[in-house]
């Protein structure tokens, strides 16, 4: 079996790795087929592609989209996009727009908690200034020394009720899945295990999904435990939806599972390898 990873990021969204160095480490770490998947950029796919070729590893064009589905924040991914299809940028363009507004309500919130100059502060964090997320936002204020760790720093003050969360209109879950396909590519539900979902909603959500076009349910990440895992092989298959895999990557420092480092797709469900062109 190759070694493959389908979700990952660089500092074109919140990992701290260029798209080439990101390349590189993967590449070095065996892994035969990546796909870059920066939050609602695709910005850096031309530079990862140029070190991919120089390390003859196949990379695919990813994003991970952010979308609202009934009040809770949900992550599509999307592979083998085509990142100039109109419909996909202007969605993208549309998101990262909310995602600069939204940081000045977070730096408003936390400003009233006592702590001050955190707009600046993440931006000078962000490599890409288009792409301002709560992670930059907890770096600087792991570095004030407002937490330990960027999880601290969550818990903390960037979760549902605390001072620096807001909620967001991210885009709808039918949107995102159609971006995707109309730029040909392949759509995925990021790490399901995170959302704590009832079962009744996680049906709901799946059957949509599925609906809208999409094709994929990350089986294998690193927040599921093994158990996670296998219960969401067995809700591929149910739903019959490719089972995909990916690291989801950010930072050598801060992640629990490295890029190509990954536990094998548990037997059962089909691998989203047999999707791929
Ligand atoms: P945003 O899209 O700006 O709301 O940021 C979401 C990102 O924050 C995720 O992709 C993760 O990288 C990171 N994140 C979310 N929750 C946590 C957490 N509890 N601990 C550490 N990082 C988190
Ligand atoms: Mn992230
Ligand atoms: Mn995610
Ligand atoms: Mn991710």
């Amino acid at each position: 079996m190759p070694n493959i990873d389908l979700h990952c990021h660089s500092n074109i969204s919140d990992g701290v790795l260029s798209p080439g160095e990101l390349v590189l480490r993967a590449a070095g770490n065996g892994v035969d087929i990546l796909a870059l998947t920066d939050h609602d950029d695709c910005d850096g796919l031309t530079e990862a592609r140029r070190a991919a070729r120089s390390s003859g590893i196949r990379l695919l064009n990813g994003v991970e989209i952010s979308v609202t589905w009934r009040g809770r924040t949900l992550h599509i991914v999307g592979i083998e996009i085509d990142p100039e299809n109109p419909d996909l940028v202007q969605g993208l363009e549309s998101i990262r727009k909310g995602r600069a507004e939204r940081a000045r309500l977070i730096a408003e919130g936390l400003s009233r908690a006592g702590i001050s100059g955190s707009l600046e502060g993440a931006y000078a964090f962000a490599a890409n200034k288009n792409l301002i997320g709560r992670t930059h936002f907890a770096r600087y204020l792991v570095e004030k020394g407002y937490a330990k760790d960027v999880q601290g720093v969550f818990r903390k003050y960037l979760v549902s009720g605390k001072p620096g969360y807001v909620a967001h209109q991210w885009a709808e879950l039918g949107e995102a899945v159609g971006w995707i396909r109309k730029s040909g590519g392949l759509a995925v539900i990021a790490h399901p295990g995170r959302y704590e979902l009832s079962a009744g909603a996680l049906n709901a959500l799946l059957s949509e999904f599925r609906e809208a076009g999409g094709i994929g349910l990350e089986v294998v990440t690193a927040s599921h435990t093994l158990d996670v895992a296998m219960r969401f092989c067995e809700l591929a298959r149910r739903f019959d939806l490719f089972a995909s895999l990916g690291s989801d990557f950010h930072s050598p420092q801060e992640s629990r599972m490295d890029v190509g480092k990954l536990p094998p797709l548990p037997s059962g469900c089909r691998p989203i390898l047999e999707a791929l062109h």
